[in-house]
């Protein structure tokens, strides 16, 4: 199977550089949390009840998702100076975009 470039749909041939990208959606929440307060049972009946009313990929996609894509070189540039410019009035932001290296996948 050819392989492309999932923004551009260029052709990124046998030997040829290309980036495997991933975004992770990963939920956070803190004291103020409705259901940090412990495992009470009016707790866990409102969650249940919350639960059996959504869809379940959409319930799973609430906790955690990740989107995975190949970029060629130029789409990869274009987005990471995207992704950097739009989230770069938030220090963390900056800060993880500086410490956090990119490890190529071990399997
Ligand atoms: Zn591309």
């Amino acid at each position: 199977m050819e392989r492309k470039c999932h923004e551009c749909d260029e052709p990124l041939p046998a030997g040829a550089l290309f980036y495997q990208c991933q975004v992770e959606f990963i939920s956070g929440y803190d004291e103020d949390h409705p259901y940090s307060g412990g495992e009470t049972d009016e707790n866990i009946d409102t969650l249940v009840s919350r639960l059996e009313e959504q869809d379940p990929q959409d319930v799973m996609d609430d906790v955690y998702q990740k989107i995975e894509f190949v970029l060629c070189p130029v789409c990869r540039k274009r987005m990471a100076g995207e992704l950097q410019k739009r989230f770069a009035r938030h220090t963390e932001t900056k800060k993880m975009a500086k410490i956090v290296p990119l490890q190529p996948k071990k399997d």
